[in-house]
């Protein structure tokens, strides 16, 4: 099922103060709407999301998910219902077959809940979370109660909320409902049945300032996940290149053949934390056959997966390299190597472990004809399951 999801960013956040609108400020030290873009991303079934927004931001967007590889945001209109249909009207080139349209300002939405939403969108044309009503209702006025209100068949509504895409857009177009403060409303008067799933309590939705605070502690709550990645890798010795091993220069010593530099380090180092985002391995990001990686240092392929690591929402917390040489000597060398693997990767020399054993003379690398590595990478993805593509 072909499915993009719209994120709806446009507004202006007047309810809630700061010094840039709520949907652009940090919430666990990440902008609202970048948290909000990789939940729904770790979401397998949505192929793409879209964002709309007011123009005026588009520099807050930038800061905050210009490095995710969206497509362009949409230009929003002047309510919360034009957005909406402007960002239709930019996926209908696309063509898809359902469309999830959620509010930025619900970074929490757990990935469950999109699949929820989904699933009953394969034999709906509309579907919406929904939660029950516990407390009673009352009508105020003037801080004075002044009248009941039924709380029998009335519920709380959330996004994402999912359309069949071409009936959706179609009643956008025709439905005049300038104060729709969801598509339900514009769903239901276009004569759409909307079927309901349930929603989830801490899918909050950030309108007042203390909302931030609750969104806060819900994060607390939520233990980050790991994920240990793997990589080996080997090389046969060339005594006519240097010799490089974890982005160290060793003096003296036979080198090792290859395309690159060869560090073997780092690239079963790169290995291992592309392993930590299912990100596929080095041959298949930097072929060896191509021109831009002849000698090249190995450094700007760990960078590369370094970097395939934050995107994902990934902080890596430890690794550790176990290289396999019988000579030279690496101990003399060790704290080098440590500290230039720390310095790329951002991390405290004392989450970088590197070891060094001989084979005691069997085999290919007791016979010094290469050196082999191998390394562990540990990743935290906190507060959410890992936004893996
Ligand atoms: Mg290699």
């Amino acid at each position: 099922m072909s499915i993009l999801a719209l994120v709806v960013a446009a507004g202006s956040g007047t309810r809630a103060p700061g010094d840039r609108p709520k949907q652009y400020r940090l919430l666990g030290g990440e902008p609202v709407l970048r948290r909000t873009v990789r939940r729904l991303r770790a979401c397998g079934d949505i192929a793409g999301v879209r964002v709309v927004i007011d123009p005026a931001h588009r520099a807050f967007y930038e800061e905050a998910v210009g490095d995710l590889g969206l497509p362009p945001p949409v230009s929003g209109g002047g309510s919360r219902r034009e957005s909406v249909r402007a960002g239709l009207e930019a996926l209908a080139a696309e063509a898809p077959r359902r469309v999830l349209v959620h509010d930025a300002v619900r970074p929490l939405v757990p990935p469950a809940l999109c699949g929820r939403v989904i699933a009953r969108l394969a034999a709906a044309e509309a579907v919406a979370p929904v939660l029950p009503v516990t407390d009673s209702l009352r009508r105020v006025e003037d801080g004075r109660i002044r009248g009941e209100m039924p709380r029998a068949g009335v519920c709380r509504v959330q996004t994402p909320q999912g359309f069949a895409f071409a009936a959706i857009l179609d009643a956008h177009r025709r439905i005049d409902a300038p104060g729709a403060t969801d598509d339900t409303a514009v769903a239901l008067a276009a004569g759409m049945e909307v079927e309901t799933v349930p929603g989830e309590e801490e899918n909050i939705k950030l309108t007042l300032p203390e909302d931030f605070a609750r969104a806060e502690r819900i994060l607390a709550r939520e233990r980050p996940r790991f994920r240990t990645g793997f990589g080996y890798d080997v090389h046969a010795v060339d005594p006519a290149r240097p010799l490089v091993l974890c982005g160290v220069t060793i003096p003296d010593a036979p080198g090792l053949a290859g395309h690159s530099d060869a560090d073997v380090g780092l690239h079963a180092l790169t290995d291992a934390l592309l392993g930590t985002v299912a990100a596929a391995d080095i041959g298949s990001h930097f072929p060896p056959g191509d021109e831009r990686w002849r000698n090249a240092a190995s450094s700007r392929f760990l960078e590369h997966a370094r970097d395939l690591v934050a995107a994902a929402g990934g902080r890596i917390e430890h690794v550790d390299l176990t290289l396999l040489c019988e000579a030279p000597r690496l101990a003399p060398h060790r704290r080098a190597m440590r500290t230039r693997i720390a310095d790329l990767l951002g991390l405290p020399v004392e989450a970088v472990s590197v070891k060094a054993t001989t084979s005691e003379g069997l085999g290919f690398v007791g016979r010094r004809e290469g050196i082999a590595a191998w390394a562990v990478a540990t990743v935290g993805f906190p507060g959410s399951a890992p936004d893996v593509r």
